[in-house]
């Protein structure tokens, strides 16, 4: 799932290529992925103001009224590319067109259809999903992060992921975030030390920052099926720890592994998969 980093260099990719232009028209290929209680073609004929990331989200400014709130879910895929020529496309389920030669279309890669689409009247905080957001992650200090991961208290990794706590992180750059400030996944976030907040606030915006500066090297205006992620602990399970050199322990959580260093994160403790389960029930 792309998280904040993907989403951010998308935006600005498309933020340069849609920016002023005036929607043609509106495509809902699949009619449930456009929720929401303002009609498509009500966007028909707004310029486009702007793109831009909030969360995980993107969000598309609509003339002076409208905005376009787009959610990826695990499989959605959104990029500029051309209208059909005859049926939808397969995969397709929203396209918002601007010229005859200009899509931004919707994909998803699931059958499953989870990823929306929803235009609401005013600002993006018009939208529930939106509003619902916590602070971007890049903008916080240390006790900024201790506020939003203390209350109410949680276990780190899962804090970290909550969007309402901290918005546009995920499985990914959670445990990103956690190896590069020495952090032990499973800490209950009421017992962390001070020092830890500070680790915490100092790695997040380099983290997400250094990926935001990758992902602008390879996503532009695109968000491709499958990304050329460069990670240091996220899907290395085995691979010596970038800094210590010991391999990289990992817990499965869920359908997914979480990885870690377990002499620079957890004082050298390995956890058990049990005790993982147990915590994050
Ligand atoms: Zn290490």
């Amino acid at each position: 799932m792309p998280e904040l980093p993907e989403m951010e260099a998308l935006a600005r990719g498309l933020d340069r290529e849609l920016r002023g232009r005036t929607v043609a028209s509106v495509h809902p290929y699949q009619p449930s992925t456009f929720q929401g209680s303002v009609a498509p073609d009500e966007a028909v004929g707004a310029t486009i103001t702007g793109v831009a990331r909030r969360g995980k989200l993107i969000i598309v400014g609509l003339g002076e009224n409208l905005t376009l709130v787009v959610h990826l879910m695990q499989a959605g895929r959104l990029g500029l590319t051309s209208p059909p020529a005859g049926r939808p496309p397969r995969r397709a389920c929203l396209g918002l067109r601007v010229d005859d030669a200009t899509e931004l279309r919707l994909r998803e890669l699931s059958t499953t259809h989870r990823a929306w689409a929803r235009l609401v009247r005013g600002p993006a905080g018009a939208d529930p999903a939106v509003a619902a957001l916590g602070p971007e992650a890049v903008d916080l200090d240390a006790g900024g992060w201790r506020a939003a991961l203390t209350t109410p208290p949680g276990v780190l990794h899962t804090a970290l992921r909550q969007g309402r706590r901290v918005a546009g992180v995920g499985r990914c750059y959670a445990s990103e975030i956690m190896w590069a400030a020495r952090l032990p996944p499973l800490a209950r976030t009421a017992t962390l030390p001070d020092d830890a907040w500070d680790r915490l606030a100092a790695a997040a915006p380099r983290v997400l920052g250094d990926a935001v500066e990758r992902a602008g090297r390879t996503i532009t205006t695109d968000l491709p099926d499958k990304q050329g992620r460069v990670t240091a602990v996220h899907g290395h399970f085995g691979d010596p720890c970038l800094r210590c050199g010991t391999p990289l322990s990992r817990v499965a959580f869920r359908g997914y592994e979480l990885v870690y260093c377990a002499p620079c994160q957890t004082g050298g403790r390995e956890y058990a998969d049990r005790r993982m389960s147990r915590l994050l029930r």
